[in-house]
């Protein structure tokens, strides 16, 4: 699996080689092993990210105050959602926290902030969504990052996300993941649509690529993204799924928005969507 490093600026690329000079050794001479361990220590320090992916102080991945915080933002073991309103062909939706303070930290460093440290955290939780229906052995079909997100990313961060979390979740096999799904036209930013708005925005947006239309007809298909907001994302991915004949069995989902709307996004007319 081709999991990301984080860009290593050139400043931080000589303190490594810096590290690593003071790391050589010469004949006959033997490095200490605490030296050579604090040395390791120090080249693992300047190529991940150290501060809190929560609030970014320094020194650690999460700091005691955004680890209780995150904490607080699971559903240990994952659970059924379910919005309101809720989008016509929306598949049953299940989570594994609230898209709020640490936990949405942690996904948008992931996605945006070059943290891919928070992967394995990440594809904990979407492998505790995906719990009930690994009997079903489905095959998991990421939701599609827009082409001009994956070029602002450089890769596709749901997909990468979904390859860990079926490793996490016993589905080992190399073709569990199919990158099938793909945007079949532009579509306009969601985020200040609300839930009707975005499912006109959506309607026909996608597509199952050609050449995986057959292999997932009549095969059993779990939907799965980092974020759900109104559901009309997933809902248009399963009409897609199902439009090549594939049984659409759910949708696995790290977070979804909390079930009180953001009072800023409420007054200029955004998503009042709950889920409970
Ligand atoms: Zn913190």
């Amino acid at each position: 699996m081709g999991e990301r490093t984080p860009a290593v600026p050139s400043s931080t690329a000589h303190g490594i080689r810096a590290t690593a000079a003071r790391l050589e050794t010469h004949p006959g001479r033997v490095i200490p092993l605490r030296a050579l361990a604090s040395g390791v220590r120090a080249l693992v320090e300047l190529v991940l990210p150290t501060c809190c992916a929560g609030c970014g102080t320094g020194g650690e991945q999460w700091c005691p105050t955004c680890l209780a915080d995150l904490t607080a933002r699971r559903h240990p073991g994952g659970r059924q959602t379910r919005p309101e309103p809720c989008p016509a062909g929306l598949p049953p939706v299940r989570t594994a926290g609230e898209y709020a303070g640490a936990l949405r930290a942690a996904v948008v460093g992931y996605k945006d902030g070059g943290r891919s440290d928070l992967l394995p955290l990440l594809a904990d939780l979407l492998a505790e969504s995906i719990g009930p229906w690994t009997s079903d052995e489905p095959l998991l079909l990421p939701m599609p990052s827009s082409p001009r997100a994956v070029r602002a990313r450089g890769e596709a961060t749901t997909e990468l996300l979904a390859r860990r979390a079926a490793m996490r979740a016993g589905l080992a096999s190399r073709t569990v993941v199919v990158s099938g799904l793909r945007h079949a036209r532009r579509v306009d930013d969601q985020a200040r649509l609300d839930s009707a708005a975005r499912a006109a925005n959506l309607a026909g947006a996608f597509a199952v690529r050609a050449g995986d239309a057959a292999y997932l007809r009549g095969r059993p298909v779990l939907l799965v993204d980092d974020v759900v907001t109104t559901g009309a994302t997933l809902a248009e991915g399963a009409r897609a799924a199902r439009a090549v004949g594939a049984h659409v069995l759910g949708a696995a989902v790290v977070a979804a928005t909390s079930r009180r709307p953001r009072q800023d996004v409420a007054a200029r007319g955004g998503s009042r969507v709950t889920w409970s």
